[in-house]
């Protein structure tokens, strides 16, 4: 593969059989034409934000990838992805089964229609965070100029997240 990028990329799934849709959206990804795996974070637990009040709780993940897309190309292969575990988008905050974010991409930093790089809400989410600690910890925000420590210990919740799985 030429022209390496480095990418993170945020899972989560809180409908049906999560970890099942967590797996298979890493193995669908990781088998498209221009993306390597590096290394995985571990799945964590975490309660819904927002949403109906029985809204079933998450499990999250972040991926860091190699990737010879671009990121508007990566963003069309998270989006297929994610149609393919049968994502509906009925209402926002809906259950879903399968959500990929792309967190970080290099130090790109890219603010138009329909992508925002780094995350916008990155910084505030522990079950970003959490996970990005455990693979990333010296990892700077291109546009906060913060490492994911940094960021981690000014986030509310990251110390409480429940690390489910290591491996998965
Ligand atoms: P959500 O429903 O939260 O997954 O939002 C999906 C929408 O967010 C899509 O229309 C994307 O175009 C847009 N979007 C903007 N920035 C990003 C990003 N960094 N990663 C994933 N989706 C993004």
């Amino acid at each position: 593969m030429s022209d390496l990028n480095t990418a993170y990329l945020g899972f989560g799934s809180n409908l049906g059989n999560r970890l099942a849709f967590l797996r298979g959206g890493r193995d669908t990804l990781v088998n498209k034409a221009g993306v390597e795996l590096v290394q995985a974070s571990g799945v964590y637990e975490t309660e819904a934000i927002g949403g109906p009040p029985d809204n079933p709780s998450f499990l999250n993940t972040v991926l860091k990838i190699q990737t010879s897309l671009d990121p508007h190309q990566l963003l069309k292969s998270c989006q297929m992805v994610e149609d393919e575990f049968g994502r509906s988008r009925p209402v926002r905050w809906a259950p879903r089964t399968l959500d990929i974010d792309i967190l970080i991409y290099n130090d790109q930093v890219i603010c138009e229609e329909p992508l925002t790089i780094p995350h916008p809400r990155l910084q505030e989410r522990a079950f970003v965070l959490a996970p990005l600690l455990e693979i990333a910890p010296n990892l700077k925000h291109p546009l906060l100029d913060q490492t994911i420590t940094e960021l981690a210990a000014a986030c509310a919740g990251v110390k409480e997240l429940v690390l489910l799985r290591t491996t998965w």
